[in-house]
């Protein structure tokens, strides 16, 4: 294990060597008109395109490891989830075991075992989250689980007090559940600060997952470690872009931007309509 005291500096490779971080959202067959869902066609279809070109699947703790010692070597990616919907144990979680694949799930702990009330839901349409024992029967498969806070805030709006209620909270929660710790942070909306980094190694947290990494050098790397949303519209042209196997074209290119911005965007929609 890495020793992840402040004044270690990790290297985070830069992208020729990188290790992509995937993160998905509702694996589920039913429509919504939310643009973060896949189906468990598409699912399958990248999982099996991995296992083709023998990519291995790690933890967050496994991925600060390697790209700390630098020595890359074979293909590796990091699978995620956030909002931990139910969906994933019926859909994601069967072909994650089919393939031998693992993943990290990101909780929001007021919400296990309860409809997501806490989003816009467009259309009207709920989703249920992950029950407790789903969550147990995942982590005995090897599935690893992460916080993403209590209530699931913008948490770069709230005070010092309120984020740390939030990032405690849920962290608790999530340990007492899984008789383990939960070291590893998604910041909903992919909104975080220094403040929020600040409160989340305080109380204990060794890592945070972001879409887009900030530029400000004072926030440690793996504090922002970065991800690709995986998304209903992408092809798998898209799908290897977001693996960095390939570079596209101008249309190709101007095409995943529309596809991230729509289906981010609506992320963040769905966070101001609250
Ligand atoms: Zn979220």
């Amino acid at each position: 294990m890495v020793n992840y005291n402040k004044k270690r500096i990790l290297q985070i490779p830069s992208k020729s060597k990188s290790i992509p971080v995937l993160v998905y959202h509702k694996v589920d067959p039913r429509w919504e008109w939310g643009g973060t869902r896949i189906t468990p066609k598409k699912f399958e279809q990248q999982l099996a395109y991995l296992k083709a070109r023998d990519y291995c699947t790690l933890s967050l703790p496994d991925y600060l490891n390697k790209c700390h010692s630098g020595k890359i070597g074979r293909n590796y990616v990091v699978l995620s989830f956030d909002d931990s919907y139910e969906s994933i144990y019926h859909y994601a979680f069967p072909l994650l075991k089919k393939y031998d694949f693992t993943a990290t799930v990101f909780v929001i702990t007021d919400f296990i075992g309860r409809e997501n009330t806490w989003d816009a839901n467009l259309g009207g349409r709920t989703f249920k989250h992950l029950s407790a024992y789903q969550i147990l029967e995942m982590s005995n498969h090897g599935i690893q689980f992460g916080s993403h806070t209590a209530s699931h805030p913008c948490l770069t709006l709230l005070s010092r007090e309120v984020i740390q209620k939030e990032l405690k909270d849920s962290k608790h929660i999530l340990e007492s559940l899984l008789n383990r710790t939960v070291d590893f942070i998604s910041y909903p909306f992919g909104r975080t600060d220094t403040r929020v980094i600040k409160t989340a190694r305080r109380i204990g947290y060794k890592g945070g997952v972001i879409f887009k990494s900030p530029k400000k050098r004072s926030i440690p790397p793996e504090f922002r470690i970065e991800r690709q949303g995986v998304y209903l519209l992408d092809n798998l042209t898209l799908f290897k872009a977001k693996l960095g196997e390939n570079t596209l074209n101008h249309i190709e290119q101007k095409r995943l931007k529309l596809i991230n911005f729509f289906s981010l965007g609506t992320v963040i929609v769905q966070g101001l309509k609250k």
